[in-house]
């Protein structure tokens, strides 16, 4: 199954919860995600049996990733059920798939070896400082860092490695910390990557003054650790690799902004209640669960996918610089907090 552009359908992104514990300032800004703001009812979530579905569907046309995420996806009751029945579904050739999953990991100390007992296969945790006073800024619910740097060592001991770290570098606010995060990730079993803040959403006030390009990142840390770039392995991987000269690991950076890889972009994405995505930037979503319960049969549902994928000619990263500031806000984007990342 490719899209319009011959890409294919690998990897499947589903977020399965809405709702998350932490405000960080790029993603679900207090001011808009308040006291008073409308997260999804229960009876609008997919049930585990609906997502199950949608999984086995697309494992049975291309997909061989699913990565749950959110909001906060350790939030969700019962995610260990879900990984689970995940976990049992294969391939046309009977291979299982991988199960991934992205987390703030403020409850991956508690749950990371049930997850893996599970099926998972691998975590991924978003850190963006080792310095307590301005992580606990940044996740705006005075969320102590160490318990972040627990779990990501109860993740590793359970075995859900390799474990990659996400970075959202935003200009101002955390830029100084790239090479002390660098410094601290260097040598161990980790592998850090550095996100461009991106203008997902329309809640964040994007600029892109904030955004620090990758260029600058590796130049940063490559003028105290040298680093060589690595080939990519994986076809559609969004991360560019650099290993350091010494020989003490990798890190990876996500040029989303300002070195767009729309051309090899092979991710679908669920969001909470069930709409199929195209593209982080899409403005509509496709409702699957409409389908679903409606009683379409598995065929249905196939189609259905086969035919929204085989539509798509997503690439807004590669134009976002031809449009103008007003243009860019004109268009309504699904944000980071319902869709996942
Ligand atoms: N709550 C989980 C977490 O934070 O890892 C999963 C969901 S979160 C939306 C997924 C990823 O998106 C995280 O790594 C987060 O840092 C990243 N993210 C959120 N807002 C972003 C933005 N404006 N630009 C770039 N990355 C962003
Ligand atoms: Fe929550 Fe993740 Fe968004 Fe932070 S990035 S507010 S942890 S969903
Ligand atoms: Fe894929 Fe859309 Fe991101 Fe381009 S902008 S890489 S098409 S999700």
């Amino acid at each position: 199954m490719a899209d319009a552009l011959g890409r294919p359908m690998r990897d499947l992104r589903i977020s399965i919860t809405d709702r998350c514990n932490f405000r960080c300032v790029y993603c679900m800004p207090k001011t808009v995600f308040g006291r008073d703001y409308a997260f999804l009812d229960r009876d609008e979530l997919l049930t585990f049996e609906e997502i199950t579905r949608i999984a086995r569907v697309a494992a049975g046309h291309g997909v061989r990733k699913i990565r749950l995420t959110g909001g906060e996806p350790l939030l969700r009751r019962g995610v260990e059920d879900l990984i689970a029945r995940l976990a049992a579904l294969r391939t046309p050739s009977g291979e299982p798939l991988e199960i991934a999953l992205t987390t703030n990991g403020s409850a991956l100390a508690m749950k990371a070896a049930a997850l893996k007992a599970a099926g998972l296969t691998r975590v991924t945790v978003s850190i963006d400082s080792l310095d307590d006073d301005l992580f606990q800024q940044m996740n705006d619910v005075r969320f102590p860092v160490d318990r972040v740097l627990a779990g990501i060592d109860a993740a590793h001991e359970a075995g859900l490695g390799p474990i990659r770290l996400n970075m959202v570098v935003k200009r101002g606010v955390n830029d100084h910390e790239v090479v002390d995060m660098a410094r601290r990730f260097r040598g161990t079993p980790y592998t850090l990557r550095f996100i461009e803040y991106m203008d997902v959403g329309n809640t964040n006030g994007w600029s892109m003054d904030e955004v620090v390009p990758s260029a600058e990142v590796v130049q940063r840390i490559d003028d105290v650790f040298p680093l060589e770039p690595v080939g990519s392995l994986v076809a559609g991987e969004t991360a560019k690799r650099w290993r350091y000269a010494d020989g003490a690991g990798e890190i990876g950076v996500i040029s989303s902004v300002t070195n767009a890889f729309c051309g090899t972009c092979n991710r679908a994405r669920v969001s909470t209640e069930g709409k199929l995505f195209t593209c982080l930037f899409a403005s509509e979503g496709h409702d699957l669960r409409a389908l679903l319960r409606g009683g379409a049969d598995d065929d249905a549902l196939a189609r259905a996918m086969r035919g929204i994928w085989e539509s798509r000619d997503d690439r807004y990263s590669e134009i976002r610089s031809s449009l103008t500031p007003e243009l860019r806000l004109a268009r309504s984007r699904v944000e980071m907090s319902y869709i996942g990342g």
